[in-house]
């Protein structure tokens, strides 16, 4: 048992979760922000995002005195010995990671160490990043005339948002980059509840952890890309690509998860991974083309679904078209990247009337959409959403979406185009009720 508090700096979706989920497995915590309005709410049992199951783990373990939150690193620092960064990394202009947040954190970690420390990376950074963070805190180590020990490692984060408490605590790995035979002793500690329940466990350098992060994120997207891209040829061609992607992830070297076919892949991670590690290899003087390519296939995809709404509508000025589903995938509140945030500008663009809604994601899109705003209602529900519309288009498959009265549908909309973005209904069913189903490569 890893006796000691451990800190967790950042309380977004992956601190949040990671301090929650250690605690849980009897770790004691202290998790800061800088966000006091985040603090707050935690401090009252209230999680300031929606991440199923989230709420009652950490309610569980604020009664239990596992974890606390605060808004002093100072405290943090002092007060504990293993000190995980999980802060936001996102692009620059550029598409290179913004690094800003996790090396202020390994300077004020520097200025407030009072001993030995393991610092465990948790956020995506490139590689290399462990090793700055380092240099910074030696640096300020040195500046301060104090010689204290201290380990970095990289222990790169694989959660699903909307999956997050069950994917932290039942991992397919845990990643754990570090020389330092101590620190990867005391991660194994804190991580005990999953070393005894034989998760594995894979041991590497700083560097080589960096990397597996990028490239397993890379590798799904590329995945997801290359679906998208066979989908358009299955539309041309009269195959349907949802037996495609079946018969395929049969086959046991293809598997059949990340094979299906969308609107295209948005989330915090997906898109800013590819970008960076593509930045990244740029800095080696290398061209990744794969990857360049799979970042292309995904901007191509959500461009092909607008021409595809369009093509059937014919002209979208003044055409109103109902949304249902904002968020980048169901069951979390997160708009960052969304194919919605493209397709709704490019839908509004090109003269329509936007009627959306989504079960937690609007107060997110309202801000991310705000140029668009004269364009787009907020509706209350999804059959609010289907009034009067020309046509239906799912973008994000939220449960509800999945059984929609189709007979109320047809009664509520003007139009009959109903735009299956995720390919959640049987052509079938649909067309059973006078609509006409628009799937993706079918
Ligand atoms: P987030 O934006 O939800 O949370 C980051 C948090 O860090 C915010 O609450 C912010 O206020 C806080 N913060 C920023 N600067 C700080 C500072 N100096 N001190 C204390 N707190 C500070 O980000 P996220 O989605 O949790 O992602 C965090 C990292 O994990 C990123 O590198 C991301 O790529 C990676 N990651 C994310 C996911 C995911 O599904 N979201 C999955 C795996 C890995």
């Amino acid at each position: 048992m890893y006796n000691n508090r451990i800190s967790i700096i950042g309380t977004g979706y992956v601190g949040l979760v990671t301090g929650v989920c250690l605690a849980d497995f009897g770790n004691s915590i202290i998790s800061v922000d800088i966000d006091e309005a985040k603090i707050g709410k935690l401090k009252n049992g209230i999680t300031p995002i929606y991440e199923p199951g989230l709420e009652e783990v950490l309610e569980r373990n604020i009664k239990a005195g596992r974890i606390s939150f605060t808004t002093d690193i100072k405290f943090a620092v002092e007060n504990s010995e293993v000190i995980f960064i999980a802060v936001g990394t996102p692009p620059d202009e550029d598409g290179k990671a913004d690094l800003s947040a996790v090396l202020s954190v390994a300077e004020t970690i520097g200025t407030y160490m009072n001993g030995y420390k393991v610092i465990v990376n948790k956020s995506t950074v490139p590689i290399g990043t462990g090793r700055k963070v380092e240099a910074i805190i030696r640096d300020v180590l040195n500046k301060r005339g104090l010689d204290y020990d201290f380990d970095v490692v990289s222990n790169p984060e694989f959660l699903r948002e909307g999956k997050a408490v069950q994917d932290f605590t039942h991992p397919d790995r845990v990643v754990v980059g570090t020389e330092s035979e101590k620190a990867r002793d005391i991660i194994k500690e804190i991580y005990r509840t999953l070393y005894l329940n034989e998760t594995p466990f894979v041991f590497t350098n700083l560097e080589t952890a960096e990397m597996i992060k990028y490239a397993s994120n890379a590798f799904l997207a590329t995945k997801i890309s290359f679906i998208n891209e066979i989908s358009i040829l299955c539309e041309k061609v009269g195959a349907d690509v949802q037996k495609v992607a079946k018969a395929m992830g049969m086959d046991g070297r293809i598997g059949g998860k990340f094979l299906h076919p969308g609107p295209g892949y948005g989330g915090s991670c997906f898109p800013k991974d590819t970008k960076a590690l593509v930045k990244i290899a740029e800095e080696h003087g290398l061209d990744l083309k794969i990857i360049k390519a799979t970042i292309e296939a995904n901007e191509r995809q959500k461009l092909h679904m607008v021409e595809k709404i369009e093509s059937h509508l014919r002209n979208l000025n003044g055409k109103k078209i109902g949304v249902l589903g904002l968020t980048f995938k169901p069951e979390t509140d997160d708009v960052r990247e969304a194919p919605s945030l493209t397709i709704i500008p490019e839908l509004i663009k090109r003269g329509a009337i936007i009627r959306a809604f989504d079960p937690v994601g609007i107060p997110e899109a309202t801000w991310r959409l705000k140029d668009y705003e004269k364009c787009i209602v907020y509706c209350t529900n999804e059959y609010d959403v289907m009034e009067g519309v020309d046509a239906l288009v799912i973008l994000t498959e939220w449960n509800q979406f999945r059984r929609l009265d189709l007979g109320k549908v047809k009664q509520l909309m003007k139009g009959t185009y109903f735009f299956d973005l995720r390919n959640i209904y049987e052509k079938e069913e649909v067309e059973r009720v006078g609509l006409v189903h628009v799937g993706v490569g079918v």
